[in-house]
């Protein structure tokens, strides 16, 4: 097919974002994409208003999240997943050309595809050696519009010091948007910035149903934030951005069982997930794990070329991280214990 001449040329030089379901591979062990390994039981949903456009779905489910997140409702805003909130953060905040989003690498791939789209040039201020926020070099960047926080990190898997992230949501204050991605805050609460909505009005929160609440497959997501940022939001998110059916689920994995059974599997996760690190310290092809405080982990190797064979051998797929600090590392999502004890007994074959 001819190219049409007609599209923008920052779109066409777009490289789009490799998620795993797009790279694919060929297996049955599925470690690549940070989902729960806990399939869902049926649930029963009600029909009645699939002929009409939804509109109080969205806000029931937002306020049912406000009070799961101990925010008001008016402070949260109910999207097709965290990537929307990213991408509307930018959209809304960053002109095209001129506003420049802040990240530091190695993080989430989206917040660059997401702010190349927008055509806002973004600026890398990578993580320092120890994989942690470099606040000085940070807080020097005064000609940025949006700071993207992952918190915890994606692919590194540490929460970063608290003091760290208040001192460059003080920097910014009246300068820029700080955006602190939660996608994995379930995995250790402790760590979430949702209460300080209260103290800094340029802050936003993105959180999403896809990792802890095992719903990857339904893609609700929420945005954060206090007033006078919720009011610019407002006019840019799309005026049906939840489907009834999508806002059903949530509502249900709201509900205080819901909320329960995540709970109960982040637990589970976790415990698997300490066995699966300790059991890999201690294989001869593993240089080392960096702690994780979430349901994945970044493994080094010697020789990551063997490692890489020898998963591919069992049928297990794990995520590469395209990132020169990272060339030897591997991603593993957490998934059940049958999957993770494969993984570990495949790497510890030579
Ligand atoms: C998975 C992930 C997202 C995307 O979440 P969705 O709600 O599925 O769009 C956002 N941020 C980070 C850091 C993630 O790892």
């Amino acid at each position: 097919m001819n190219k049409i001449a007609l599209s923008s040329p920052h779109i066409e030089a777009l490289e789009p974002y490799m998620s795993a379901r797009r790279i694919g591979g060929s297996g049955e062990v599925w470690l690549n994409a940070n989902e729960l390994p806990f399939p869902r039981d049926s649930m029963q949903l009600d029909a009645s208003q699939y002929h009409r456009y939804p509109d109080q779905g969205p806000d029931q489910v937002a306020a049912a999240y406000a009070a799961y997140a101990g925010v008001p409702p008016e402070q949260v805003l109910a999207l097709r997943g965290a990537d929307e909130a990213i991408d509307l953060s930018i959209r809304a905040y960053c002109r095209a050309g001129r506003d420049k989003v802040l990240v530091s690498s190695p993080t989430y791939g989206m917040y660059r595809v997401s702010a190349d789209i927008q055509n806002a040039p973004v600026v890398d201020v990578p993580l320092t050696d120890d994989f942690e926020l470099d606040v000085a070099a940070i807080c020097a960047r005064d000609d940025v519009k949006l700071v993207f926080i992952c918190n915890p990190n994606n692919p590194t898997g540490n929460a970063f010091r608290r003091e760290d992230i208040i001192a460059v949501l003080r920097h910014f204050e009246g300068r820029a948007l700080v955006v602190i991605d939660e996608a994995y805050i379930e995995f250790c609460p402790r760590q979430s910035l949702a209460g300080e909505l209260s103290n800094f009005d340029h802050l936003v929160v993105v959180r999403t149903m896809s990792k802890a609440f095992g719903l990857a497959g339904v893609h609700v997501g929420y945005l954060l934030a206090n007033d006078a940022v919720m009011s610019i939001m407002r006019k840019v998110v799309p005026p049906y951005p939840l489907a009834d059916p999508c806002a059903q689920i949530a509502l249900l994995a709201l509900s205080e069982s819901g909320i329960g059974t995540m709970r109960k599997q982040v637990e589970e996760i976790a415990g698997i997930r300490e066995a699966f690190c300790r059991t890999l310290s201690n294989l001869t092809a593993v240089r080392g794990c960096l702690p994780s405080a979430v349901n994945f982990v970044l493994a080094f190797f010697d020789e990551p070329e063997l490692a890489w064979r020898a998963l591919a051998g069992a049928g297990i797929v794990a995520r590469g991280i395209p990132d020169r600090r990272l060339t030897d590392a591997i991603r593993f999502t957490i998934g059940s214990e049958e999957e993770m004890a494969l993984a570990a007994s495949v790497l510890g074959k030579r």
